[in-house]
């Protein structure tokens, strides 16, 4: 079946887009994938910074809102993985385990996936003192201790944020000197609740319900020590989704997709991407939501010119 658009992904920017194109009676059909459909806030326990909800909402009943509002105007969700995309013609080609489909047009918004440590007990302990997000999570660790792990822009960000909350942040790094910017660097030097421990890398996580501690391996001396925490920020970059688009479409020096400007114009036309998979900066929800917009309405124009 021939759709005028088509919308691969399910986080905030997926599902902003879907709402704009399903209200300009587009029709869209959006491909969530068939296991881990949402996104990022899917891992996200309570969500507090989301315009327009006062109290504050769990990561998965926001996005059971913004799907419901995305269907409530027509969009099909379909739960389906997408294993190939041919882009290059007017007609787009999606391959998903039930077959293929076309589109006029494709938006692009699979987001982007936060680097592991891949120790046991991670997954585990994600959303119980092991998280991925500061200003996401670094409210709910008043006067405690918690450490970051990563020496980039991220991880200083992260442990400056943090200080706002806990009485005592550790930056863990494998090195001995940071990857961050000179400004961001200097913010967390000259910040007496940080304390780096350098050269090391956590070997261990400790907890039952949540985290109590880690196990940190001196990579210079060998040497193993046990440091408590009651939060672990993980902060060793993040890798856009883009394996789909590899060899199609143009992607920047950080791996995100290359748009026109502020807009979402992919290399090839009719294809737009939005959220985290074009964003190597903010990484917000609601940054998300608004680039999901910005390609609704991007498409939107592409298909009235084009029809
Ligand atoms: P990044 O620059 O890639 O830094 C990742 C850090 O994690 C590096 O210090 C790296 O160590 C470390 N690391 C990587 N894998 C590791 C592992 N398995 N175990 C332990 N440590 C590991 O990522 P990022 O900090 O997320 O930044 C991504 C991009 O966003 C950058 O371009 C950054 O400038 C930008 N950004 C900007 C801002 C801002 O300007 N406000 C804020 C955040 C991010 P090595 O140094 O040894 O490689």
């Amino acid at each position: 079946m021939n759709h005028k658009i088509a919308i691969i992904g399910s986080g905030p920017a997926a599902l902003t887009a879907a709402i704009y194109t399903a209200r300009a009676g587009l029709e869209p059909v959006l491909f969530a994938s068939s296991i881990t459909p949402g996104g990022e806030l899917m891992n996200t326990t309570e969500v507090e910074n989301f315009p327009g909800f006062p109290e504050g909402i769990q990561g998965p009943e926001l996005m059971e809102k913004i799907q419901a509002q995305a269907e409530r105007f027509g969009t099909q969700i379909r739960y389906e993985d997408v294993t190939e995309l041919e882009l290059s013609d007017a007609r787009k080609v999606i391959t998903t385990n039930s077959g293929k489909h076309e589109a006029d047009a494709v938006i692009f918004a699979t987001g982007s996936a936060y680097r592991k440590l891949n120790l046991e007990h991670e997954d585990r302990l994600s959303g119980h003192g092991v998280s991925w997000c500061a200003t996401c999570d670094g409210f709910f660790f008043r006067d405690k201790t918690v450490a970051v792990i990563g020496g980039g822009d991220s991880a200083m960000e992260e442990a400056t944020f943090l200080t706002r909350f806990a009485k005592k942040v550790y930056v863990i790094h494998r090195r001995g000197s940071l990857r961050a910017s000179k400004i961001m660097q200097e913010r967390a030097f000259s910040n007496e609740k940080i304390e780096f421990i350098w050269n090391s890398e956590i070997t261990e996580l400790h907890g039952d319900d949540a985290l109590s501690a880690v196990t940190v391996g001196n990579l210079e001396s060998g040497e193993h020590t046990r440091l408590k925490l009651d939060g672990l920020f993980i902060a060793i970059g993040n890798d856009p989704r883009t394996h789909l688009v590899h060899q199609q479409l143009e992607l920047t020096k950080e791996g995100t997709i290359a748009v026109a400007g502020r807009s979402s114009h992919t290399s090839i036309p009719g294809v737009f991407a939005a959220g985290d998979v074009i964003d190597s900066k903010y990484r917000q929800a609601i940054t998300a939501a608004g680039s999901g917009c910005a390609a609704a309405l991007d498409a939107e124009h592409y298909l009235a010119e084009n029809n």
